[in-house]
């Protein structure tokens, strides 16, 4: 199958890459308007860039940023609950990935989300199966959870820098203040 894998980060991109590599033609595709600040978006962009060369990756670029129209709605949602704003951001990111999917003669898309265990699982296949059948494309679901630790080695040894936290400034405060020693 052609299978297009949105790409959330270089390190996670690892192993579900090679994995589904092995027996799919996979292109991986970039969009993360969630990334912020901008300096870190960009230093996420350029660590998958890197790594997509050196492994021979072809990675396809959404470089849109919609800042004040993510942030207006993902603050709101946050308000009430941290899920209805995660909700938000896969939604967005799956859904811009299975329409150039759809748009491009792919058979699947799937994302490289499902790797992380901090990341809610159940919520991403749900979002990427509905969007799936509201496209008419398939949502190819792999628990890639059990290999995170590989994952993790296969980044280390490729030297790729490996963030601190989710993407927004909210799991940033979450990381670095809420839950601060
Ligand atoms: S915590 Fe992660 S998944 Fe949730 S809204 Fe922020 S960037 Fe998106």
């Amino acid at each position: 199958m052609r299978v297009l894998l949105h790409a959330c980060c270089a390190p996670c991109m690892t192993y579900p890459y090679r994995k589904l590599a092995e027996k799919h033609e996979v292109d991986a595709f970039w969009y993360n308007p969630n990334i912020q600040p901008y300096r870190e978006y960009l230093r996420r962009l350029y660590a998958i860039r890197k790594y997509a060369k050196n492994e021979g990756i072809n990675l396809i670029e959404n470089l849109e940023y919609p800042l004040e129209e993510w942030l207006l709605i993902a603050s709101k949602l946050s308000m009430k609950s941290n899920v209805l704003r995660c909700r938000y951001c896969y939604a967005t990111r799956l859904k811009k990935t299975a329409h150039y999917a759809k748009e491009n003669g792919y058979d699947a898309y799937t994302t490289t989300l499902l790797l992380a265990p901090y990341q809610k699982h159940e919520l991403i296949r749900e979002i990427g199966e509905n969007i799936a059948r509201m496209m008419h494309i398939k949502f190819l679901y792999i628990d890639f959870r059990d290999h995170f630790d590989e994952a993790e080695r296969m980044a280390k040894e490729a030297g790729i820098y490996r963030q601190g936290y989710c993407g927004c400034v909210f799991s940033e405060a979450d990381r670095y203040w809420r839950n601060a020693p």
